[in-house]
Order: structure tokens, then C-alpha cells, then sequence
């Protein structure tokens, strides 16, 4: 229900252009972060269909038949890769999709996963990357550079977007920074229930404590619970965060045993929809930032 709704528009936003549109480059983008990544960049020059839309998980996405149909009539497919979108590659040898694959990430350095963490993509480099704002400015180049190479007719047009674009992406990841430097440095520490901020915590100095084995589609187990309770007591933590597409019920859990508080929600891995707190990449990284500060003031 939820899925069927953003794929359904994309294809009929591909199915009913109007004649003149038709010229437009067609891009897909697997999940949302992507997609206003692309939408920044390219703006109403491409026709940008989304596959994993806001607050849905992409690691755990089941693709549906509009999807091979969709990735069938693209010239661009921008993925984030290392493993994110395990369902891509099948998806587009099935479509078959034959235009041009931009894998977000290509170039920057990646981190990698801990032991025992198993949110649907095991051991390997971390996926993560857009938790780090300077790390985006390389994919926001990369996109730019595959949307230029498809479509040559718009690519001053693209790069120059892209220009602007990384202008206030350097602009937020200072602001990033001065908002955590305002935070006292032995209480830069937090708990999710998913463990997506390796890069935000190599960028940004934050400590992030999330319990092994929790993944973003089970319930917590009693040993998951009885772990996260003694971590937050030990490490005398107060601010405890649940994220958009995970289900809040350990960390609620958690909250309720230790006296810890749940701040407000994260958005991690997926935006939220129009009219959220975090329905682009901009905001979203605004939103989580706040949230995290105003948290971690209670540690
Ligand atoms: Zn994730």
C-alpha cells in the first residue's frame, strides 16, 4: 500500500508527458535521498521517477512490477550502491534497463560495518554515506557528471545547478559542525535503534550507540533490550532517538526502563513526504541535527 503509491505516479508522470516533454531525459533514482539529489541538480529538465519513496526502508524493498516497467523506459538509473539497493541489479537486468548507471557513491571513501550489525546488508562497506554532508558534495559531482554524460544538451545547465548546490551543501556541513561543537564533548553521545550514522560520526564527532543485531524489520528480542539497558546506564545516556522507517518499539522500550527520553524522530535512510520535517536532503540533515543537539543537552 504504502510502496504502490510513489510507483504508480512515477509511471503515470512517464506515461502521460505531454509531446514537447518527451525529449526530457528519463531518470530513476532508487530512493528518495537520491531523488532530491537529482531533482537539485537537473530540476524540471529530467523526468525523475523515485522507486523507494519517503519513510520506507530501502534495504528491506520488495521491487514491484511498475519497476521493471519504469527502469525500462529510463535513460539514466542513479543508485547509491555498496550493497544499499541489494534488489538493483536483478531489477535492471529484468527490466532490462540499457541507458547509463550512476552509483552515487563511486570515489568516496567508504567506511565499514561493525561486527554483528545486520540491518539487510550484513558485513561490508557501510552504505551510508549521505550521513556526512562533505561526502554528498561527491555524489552531487558524480550525479551531475552521469546526468551531463546522457544528456550533453543540458549539461551547462546541469553542472551549474550542481555548483550552487554543493555552494550550500558546504554551507550546511559548517553549520553542522558549529551546532555540535556547541555541544559539550563528553556529551556527544546518543542511541538509535539502527545503526546508520558511521559517517555522520567520523564527519561530525558524535558517539553513537546502537545495540548489535537490530535489524529495521524485527521486533527486539529480551537479550536486544536487556543490551541497550545496560549501555545506557553505563554510559550514563539520556538521549535516545527512534528513526522514520524503523519501528520505534526498543528504543520506546528502552526509554520507559533507563529514564532515558526519546527525542524526535530521525530520518536516516529514507526523507519524509511533502509537507514533513524532512522532505529534502537540506532539511533533513537540519531536522536530524536539532533533534540530536536538543538531545544530547540532556546527557
Ligand atoms: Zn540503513
Amino acid at each position: 500500500m504504502m510502496l504502490r503509491r510513489p510507483l504508480l505516479a512515477a509511471a503515470i508522470a512517464f506515461a502521460a508527458r505531454p509531446i514537447q516533454a518527451q525529449t526530457r531525459s528519463r531518470v530513476v533514482a532508487t530512493f528518495s535521498i537520491l531523488g532530491d539529489l537529482v531533482r537539485e541538480i537537473a530540476g524540471d529538465r529530467v523526468d525523475l521517477a523515485v522507486l523507494v519513496g519517503p519513510d520506507i526502508d530501502a534495504h528491506a524493498y520488495q521491487p514491484r512490477p511498475t519497476d521493471v516497467r519504469v527502469l525500462a523506459a529510463a535513460q539514466v538509473l542513479v543508485s547509491n550502491g555498496l550493497g544499499f539497493e541489494g534488489w538493483i541489479d536483478r531489477l535492471a537486468e529484468a527490466a532490462p534497463f540499457k541507458g547509463r548507471r550512476v552509483v552515487a557513491s563511486a570515489g568516496v571513501a567508504s567506511l565499514t560495518t561493525g561486527g554483528g550489525q545486520r540491518h539487510g546488508h550484513g558485513h561490508g562497506p557501510d552504505p551510508h554515506c549521505w550521513q556526512d554532508v562533505g561526502r554528498v558534495r561527491k555524489y552531487v559531482a558524480t550525479i551531475a557528471d552521469g546526468l551531463a554524460a546522457s544528456d550533453p544538451g543540458n549539461a551547462a545547465f546541469y553542472r551549474e545547478r550542481a555548483r550552487l548546490y554543493g555552494g550550500r551543501l558546504e554551507a550546511l556541513d559548517k553549520w553542522v559542525r558549529d551546532s555540535i561543537a556547541a555541544v559539550p564533548a563528553d556529551r556527544r553521545k546518543v542511541i538509535t535503534g539502527h545503526d546508520s550514522f558511521r559517517y555522520f560520526s567520523a564527519a561530525y564527532g558524535v558517539q553513537f550507540l546502537a545495540p548489535r543485531g537490530v535489524k529495521t524489520d524485527s521486533e527486539p528480542t529480551a537479550r536486544d533490550v536487556a543490551a541497550l539497558i545496560r549501555l545506557v546506564r553505563e554510559q550514563k545516556v539520556k538521549a535516545l532517538f527512534v528513526e522514520n522507517m524503523t519501528n520505534p518499539a526498543l528504543v520506546e522500550q528502552i526509554a520507559r526502563e533507563s529514564g532515558g527520553v526519546v527525542g524526535e524522530r530521525l530520518y536516516t535512510d529514507a526523507l519524509s513526504a511533502q509537507g514533513g520535517p524532512a522532505a529534502t536532503y537540506e532539511a533533513m540533515m537540519r531536522h536530524n541535527v536539532t533533534a540530536l543537539v536538543g538531545g544530547m543537552a540532556k546527557n
